[in-house]
């Protein structure tokens, strides 16, 4: 909630967060865009006229700025005047709410467009298999872990898995099967790595771990438990005929030998190559 009284957005902040609800007042304009990176809200509420910055001007820096862009914004305002509430819809704000408030419709309208904006992004970052992270969205993370680890002067390890041959187990015992041990797969990894670890799917058969706070020897010998794991896993095949087991190869790279997102993925690439070339159901340091 950004508005420059101080009392009222204590007051806003009071009856959110009666309702369950997680308030920030923010009374300084220019601080929006760092507050919006550190509490990381499901939306944003805007007072229309401030001493400082226009509300509108404010609404137009957070639908341009790249992590905002899709914050649902609503402004809390007097404003009555069809024609500016219509251009405050066409800058991307969603939606206006009157003062003076109603407490139970301001709860209402807040929760309801917080849950819904949650939802769906959950559905664009989320892959619909595994509900793991996709591909934009573990690169998003990445370029975050990387500016963490270095503010707080940490590693961080970059994991790739693959499974191995996977086109064959899908051609000898069906896609369903196959699934199956994606999914199986993706079992064993969330029961491995701490809640801190970021896990996402890179592609078909591919995954991703990034690692907070751990060195490249301590990764190892985590992904070398998981890697022995997975490869005693039986799966059963869609036939019904008898069972099959399954392995992946595991490429490792870690910040701060490489720094940038690029040059960790590429390391990590290649680390996890070179498993396979040696016979697969490996891990390899880059
Ligand atoms: P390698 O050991 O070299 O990785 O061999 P591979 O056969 O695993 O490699 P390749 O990349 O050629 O094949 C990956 C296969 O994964 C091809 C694709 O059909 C399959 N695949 C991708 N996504 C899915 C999925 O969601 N479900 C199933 N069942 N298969 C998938
Ligand atoms: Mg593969």
């Amino acid at each position: 909630m950004v508005d420059d009284d101080e009392l009222f957005t204590n007051l806003i902040s009071v009856v959110l967060e009666d309702a369950g609800l997680h308030a920030k007042g923010i009374n300084d304009p220019t601080q929006v865009i760092a507050n919006v990176f550190e509490f990381n809200p499901d939306l944003v509420i805007l007072d229309m006229y401030m001493p400082e910055v226009n509300g509108m001007e404010l609404a137009q820096v957070l639908r341009q700025h790249e992590s905002c862009s899709d914050i649902p914004l609503l402004f809390l305002s007097a404003e009555t005047d069809p024609e500016i509430r219509a251009a405050a819809l066409n800058i991307g704000v969603d939606d206006f709410l009157t003062k003076p408030f109603d407490p139970k419709y301001l709860v209402s309208a807040v929760a309801n467009r917080a849950y819904r904006a949650r939802a769906l992004s959950a559905k664009i970052i989320r892959d619909s298999l595994t509900q793991l992270l996709v591909h934009d969205e573990i690169r998003r993370q990445l370029e975050a872990q990387i500016s963490a680890a270095d503010r707080h002067k940490m590693e961080l390890s970059y994991v790739l898995l693959d499974l191995d041959n996977f086109k064959e187990i899908n051609d000898t015992h069906g896609h369903l099967t196959g699934d199956q041990v994606i999914m199986s797969l993706v079992g064993l990894l969330r029961r491995s790595f701490r809640r801190s670890d970021i896990l996402g799917r890179y592609g078909g058969d591919e995954f991703v771990v990034i690692m907070q706070d751990t060195s490249p020897s301590d990764a190892a010998i985590v992904l070398e438990r998981v890697r022995n794991e997975f490869s005693h896993i039986q799966h059963k095949s869609e036939s019904g005929e008898g069972f099959f087991f399954a392995t992946i190869s595991v490429g490792i790279s870690n910040y701060p030998n490489y720094t940038e997102p690029e040059e960790l993925q590429s390391s990590a690439d290649q680390a996890m190559y070179a498993a396979k070339k040696s016979g697969r159901n490996k891990i390899s340091l880059a």
